[in-house]
């Protein structure tokens, strides 16, 4: 199950679930660092992630640059992807997203921490980077390998973070991992919009985060859900 073309299968399901729990919509996307080549990157071509199959999906280089483009339409984000694989060797798969429910923490001052215990995946803290910071007025989208590489450091060591007015990046040791992490920001998000106005909010301790993490990244765990998701999403996990 660890041969290259099961994890391209994953990567065509981790599409699915993603688009099939409004994760993503016509945009958004999901790559694994390449199992055989870690200087490298597999992600679809330009193309909504519920309509992705194995034939979208591309090697990419780090900097982005395709490996057998075909003629075929890239994503504008690509360095997403990349500055992270780069800054960090332990990355295996990026999710980055536009989740309505996660926006407004992007923009205020209201912190986006997990508050209830399937959530503790996200971690304590979710930085929030601010493209306007160190590139003055873009159009929000991550272009360049600079500006790439900028987010990455923002998001240092940590599984997630919050990107101001656009969406976020969440990040695995794996592929499921970081689908279940890009699934629970955005519940956790939507619990918050609905516990913050009834008053103070109570989130996770620290040691809460991390027991009831390491519980959710067991494989047992992992694989019960990504049963439920793929089931959803119409894939035979
Ligand atoms: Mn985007």
């Amino acid at each position: 199950m660890n041969t290259l073309s099961a994890q391209l299968e994953d990567l065509v399901t981790a599409n699915r679930i993603l688009a099939r729990e409004e994760v993503v919509d016509a945009f958004g996307h999901v790559s694994i660092r390449h199992p055989e080549r870690p200087g490298h990157y597999l992600l679809s071509q330009s193309r909504a992630p519920e309509l992705v199959d194995t034939s979208d999906l591309m090697e990419y280089t780090l900097e982005g640059e395709p490996l057998n483009r075909q003629g075929r339409p890239m994503y504008s984000e690509r360095p997403i992807h990349g500055g992270i694989y780069e800054a960090r060797p332990d990355v295996q798969a990026v999710v980055h997203n536009h989740s309505p429910a996660v926006l407004p923490f992007s923009v205020t001052a209201a912190p986006l921490r997990p508050m209830f215990h399937l959530a503790a995946i996200i971690g304590d803290r979710l930085p929030v980077w601010d493209i306007r910071d160190n590139f003055s007025d873009t159009s929000l989208l991550v272009t360049t390998m600079e500006q790439g590489r900028d987010l990455a450091a923002c998001l240092g060591r940590g599984r997630a973070a919050l990107m101001r007015g656009h969406g976020c990046v969440v990040t695995g040791s794996a592929l499921k991992e970081a689908v279940m992490a890009a699934v629970y920001l955005q519940v956790n998000a939507r619990l918050l919009l609905a516990s913050l106005p009834l008053g103070e909010v109570t989130y996770l301790s620290p040691g809460e985060i991390q027991l009831m993490s390491q519980s959710q990244v067991r494989p047992s765990s992992l694989g019960r859900a990504w049963e439920y998701w793929a089931a959803r999403a119409g894939r035979t996990p």
